[in-house]
């Protein structure tokens, strides 16, 4: 009997990223990493895609059977109007992050501030159930991690933004859909984290690359030796923030965790697979040039 061999397959599965700018984000480093390790035909492509041609590459994702997208910026928003479906979290946060296709469908996630939720509870073993939170900023990635924040159970959140009208304009509109009421605070010269803060966020951009040198204007001094001091902005990883934290004691958590689990998220969303999580982190690390 001559041996068969298995037909060859070299069509590979496709996800992507879309945004613009576009071309620093390391995603795909990293989910490219995670579909080798676990022998998938997959590629995750990173495309630059003007605001004015989102239509049609939401209808190239559809004709091309894509798997999924996430969008970065200026699409997270959008994006929704050539969605077929979007889940009760993002509609809540009203951006989305990850597209998964189920059948013909496209449907609207956002695991933004899942990951986030996620690195709290894993990487700094802390449940958020009944804790009081503080989140710097009133951007895409604040509005995120409030609306989780709300919807584990906090209780107590405080949003401290420089934007009157953006903070108290998020503040009322998250209050209104998750039935918590959220507090506003504005944010004026320093800000003084009160003793019984449990969980404090930086949701701004302040201390992104190439600014690193910049630091929220907060006072740590009054924090609780338990306070769990986490920041959003992954680029550099050590904020000026966290090594202020760090030096004080407090315990940290740092942006890469809340990109590599919304990464992690994105990933069985899209394949129904666990990921090997140690892989996408190192890969992520080496793509960023601190692993
Ligand atoms: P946005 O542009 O939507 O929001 C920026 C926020 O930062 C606003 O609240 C803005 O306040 C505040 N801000 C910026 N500069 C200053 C300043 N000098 N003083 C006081 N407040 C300031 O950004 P995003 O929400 O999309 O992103 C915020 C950060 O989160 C970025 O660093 C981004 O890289 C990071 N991020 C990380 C993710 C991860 O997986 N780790 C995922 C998504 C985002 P105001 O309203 O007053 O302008």
């Amino acid at each position: 009997m001559p041996e068969t061999a298995a037909p060859a397959n070299f069509q590979a599965e496709l996800v992507a990223c879309l945004g613009q700018p576009v071309a620093e984000n390391p995603t795909g480093a990293m989910q490219e990493a995670a579909f080798h390790a676990l022998g998938l035909h997959w590629r995750y492509l990173t495309i630059e895609v003007p605001p004015a041609r989102l239509r049609e590459a939401i209808l190239g994702v559809r004709a091309f059977g894509m798997r999924g997208i996430n969008l970065t910026i200026p699409h997270k928003v959008a994006v929704i109007e050539y969605l077929d479906e979007i889940a009760p979290d993002a509609a809540v946060i009203g951006a989305v992050n990850t597209v998964r296709r189920d059948g013909d469908r496209l449907i609207g996630e956002n695991t933004d501030g899942k990951g986030f939720l996620r690195g709290v509870r894993v990487d700094a073993g802390v449940d958020p159930r009944g804790k009081r939170a503080i989140v710097l900023g009133a951007g895409g990635a604040a509005r995120a991690i409030v609306t989780e924040l709300v919807l584990a159970g906090v209780a107590d959140l405080l949003v401290v933004n420089r934007s009157i009208v953006r903070g108290e304009t998020m503040v009322a509109e998250l209050a209104a859909k998750t039935k918590m009421a959220i507090r506003f605070q504005p944010w004026r010269g320093v800000y003084r984290v009160p003793a019984d803060a449990e969980i404090l966020v930086n949701a701004t951009s302040i201390g992104l690359y190439p600014d690193v040198d910049a630091m929220p204007p907060v006072d740590l001094g009054a924090a609780s030796p338990n306070l769990l001091v986490s920041d959003a902005v992954f680029n550099p990883p050590e904020t000026r923030l966290l090594a202020d934290a760090r030096r004080r004691g407090l315990p940290v958590l740092d942006g890469l965790s809340m990109l590599v689990y919304q990464g992690v998220i994105g990933f069985q969303l899209w394949t129904g697979l666990n990921p090997p999580e140690d892989v996408m982190k190192q890969a992520l690390g080496r793509a960023l040039g601190v692993g």
